[in-house]
């Protein structure tokens, strides 16, 4: 395998590795909030992690960042594992910022102790008055200078649930007329009267991210803790709560930032994510236009194609938006390989094979996929009746039509050539049915010099007294704007695609009659599809994962 080049985050690795760490000391960590399901904006943050844990061979812990009982689940904590583990990645420990709840209060108890902390008792308008402006310094709020015996007081009687919501707030006493905001007095602490999902009723303090997650990457020893840029203000922060307990015979953790995964016509927000659930755009998180984890899985994509999209996008210093269509490249890539063709028709027009005797029918041998022999081949039904594509017939068309057209031939999918003799239509003009009449000696694969001779167009097609009916849900993108969240003014949800989901039905061939939940194909000359969770065995149904080429392209 050849060693790709680094990327700045392994640079800075291994500029650790030559000065003061050894390798045994690198352990990374992604760490999710359970407050929804992982999207793709995930999916580069977690292939940028555990991708590093191989590379160095180093363990990666699953860290629940799970802080604000508000918005978080168990659900959301079991959806997350399993799409972490469905991406093909093992974690180390799992591990809950909640199980350092304890830890995190002694340490604050320490805070206020030193005189670096204090409970403050005023309304969060009051405290947003004296914080300042970013160019003009912060003032003291009255309670700055609380004796260390009524904080700790306070505090005690935060955590013993004395206090309503909202009445008290602990804050570290740092520097009101820092530069950096969120060096302004952050807060640590605040109530709230929620039951957690691990921690029940426990607690009814409940410590803020910036108070939790150095604290958590120091106990669990982790070297190199990489956040989205959006934190890199929070860094001096991070150091300043690390300041706090780090004794020299302990790692100390380094933060570093990237750039967040934005891609065209997607949203990555767990919060916008969750509005399209909860006001009906989509039927779940895991539905198939959705750009979740669990929403691709079951739309059919492969834990390899958002690997290798991952890869190749790599990261950045600076956002950028990230064309969706090589999502779809990736996925077509990969589905070429590992999928078997199939035959289906969406579109249905009837060919009658005139000169085919009526009642006969024969098994056609079908090859499975010429990208891999070991995929085998299957047998196909042929009768007098079948279904093509009605985009695949037109009366009349000029020579860059290689499809049907009367008077001329196409071959039948590893079939026979037919030739169009006449059609019949309804009343209103519509094409209803092909009158057709093959050649018996040009069956594909009989080794004829019939069977070798060459048309222009070939065909996808099934026998309609074999064809097993689907339901096939065509999706198109979820939103129309190229940058949905891009707009001041506009909210995202302006930007929904009405359109995202046709459910018809297709003509499928009879091999699919047991096709399982999840398994993929391509239907030849459509698109790659799969059968999606809602599938039964009386009533299979099918997505399109992707089109067999970029449609969008210009
Ligand atoms: P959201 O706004 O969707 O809730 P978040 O960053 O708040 O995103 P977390 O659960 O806290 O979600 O994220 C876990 C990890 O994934 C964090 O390290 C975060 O930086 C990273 N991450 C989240 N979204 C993206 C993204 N779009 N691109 C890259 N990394 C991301
Ligand atoms: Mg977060
Ligand atoms: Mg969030």
């Amino acid at each position: 395998e050849t060693k790709k080049s680094l990327n700045f985050i392994e640079h800075i690795v291994e500029e650790d590795l030559a000065n003061d760490y050894s390798i045994e000391k690198l352990r990374f960590r992604f760490p999710p909030e359970p407050n929804g399901y992982l999207h793709l904006g995930h999916a580069s943050s977690i292939c940028l992690n555990f991708g590093l844990g191989e590379s160095y061979d180093a363990p990666v812990n699953l860290r629940f960042d799970d802080t604000n009982p508000a918005k978080e689940e168990k659900a959301y904590v079991d959806a997350i594992k399993e799409d972490v583990k469905w991406l093909g990645y093992t974690w180390d420990k799992e591990c809950y910022a909640s199980d350092y709840f304890q830890e995190l209060y002694d340490w604050a108890v320490g805070l206020i102790k030193e005189g670096k902390a204090y409970v403050d008792s005023q309304s969060s308008e009051e405290m947003a008055i004296q914080k300042g402006t970013p160019t003009e310094p912060g003032v003291a709020g009255p309670h700055r200078n609380r004796s260390v015996e009524e904080n700790l007081n306070l505090f005690e009687r935060m955590k013993k649930g004395e206090f309503d919501e909202g009445k008290h707030v602990l804050r570290a006493k740092i520097d009101m007329a820092s530069p950096n905001m969120l060096m302004r007095d952050p807060i640590l602490y605040r109530v709230l009267h929620k039951a957690h999902h691990r921690t029940n009723t426990d607690w009814c303090i409940y410590p803020m991210y910036d108070w939790t997650h150095g604290q958590s990457d120091y106990l669990e020893q982790v070297s190199h803790s990489l956040c989205t840029l959006e934190f890199l203000p929070h860094r001096e922060l991070y150091d300043w709560c690390l300041d706090q307990l780090v004794s020299n015979d302990k790692l100390r953790p380094k933060q570093r930032e990237f750039a967040r995964r934005n891609l065209s016509h997607t949203i990555v927000s767990k919060r916008k994510l969750l509005r399209l659930v909860e006001d009906g755009v989509v039927e779940s998180w895991d539905d198939p236009r959705m750009p979740t984890i669990s929403g691709l899985r079951r739309r059919g994509y492969t834990p390899e194609s958002i690997r290798n999209f991952a890869d190749t996008v790599g990261i950045a210093k600076r956002e950028n938006l990230v064309d969706v269509s090589l999502l779809e490249f990736h996925v077509r890539e990969h589905l070429n390989k590992v999928t078997p063709r199939v035959m289906a028709v969406l579109n249905p027009l009837k060919v009658v094979i005139t000169n085919y005797p009526k009642d006969q029918e024969e098994w056609l041998d079908a090859e499975n996929s010429p990208e891999d022999v070991s995929l085998g081949s299957r047998k196909v039904p042929f009768s007098s009746e079948l279904y093509i594509e009605q985009e695949d017939f037109r009366e009349e068309a000029n020579k860059k039509f290689f499809r049907l057209k009367l008077g001329k031939e196409v071959r039948l999918k590893n079939g026979y050539i037919i030739k169009a003799e006449s059609c019949t239509k309804d009343k209103d003009g519509n094409i209803i049915e092909v009158q057709c009449t093959y050649d018996p000696k040009s069956k594909s694969g009989s080794g004829t010099e019939e069977s070798l001779r060459k048309v222009k167009g070939t065909l996808h097609w099934v026998s309609i007294k074999h064809a097993i009916e689907a339901e096939v849900r065509i999706y198109d993108r979820l939103f129309t704007d190229e940058n949905p969240d891009g707009h001041k003014d506009r909210d995202f949800m302006e930007f929904v695609n009405p359109d995202s989901l046709k459910k018809i039905t297709g003509y499928l061939e009879p091999s699919l009659k047991n096709a399982k939940v999840g398994e993929r194909f391509q239907f030849q000359r459509l698109g790659y599809f799969n059968v999606d969770l809602d599938s039964t065995i009386e009533n299979l149904v099918f997505n399109r994962t992707v089109t067999l080429r970029d449609t969008w392209a210009k």
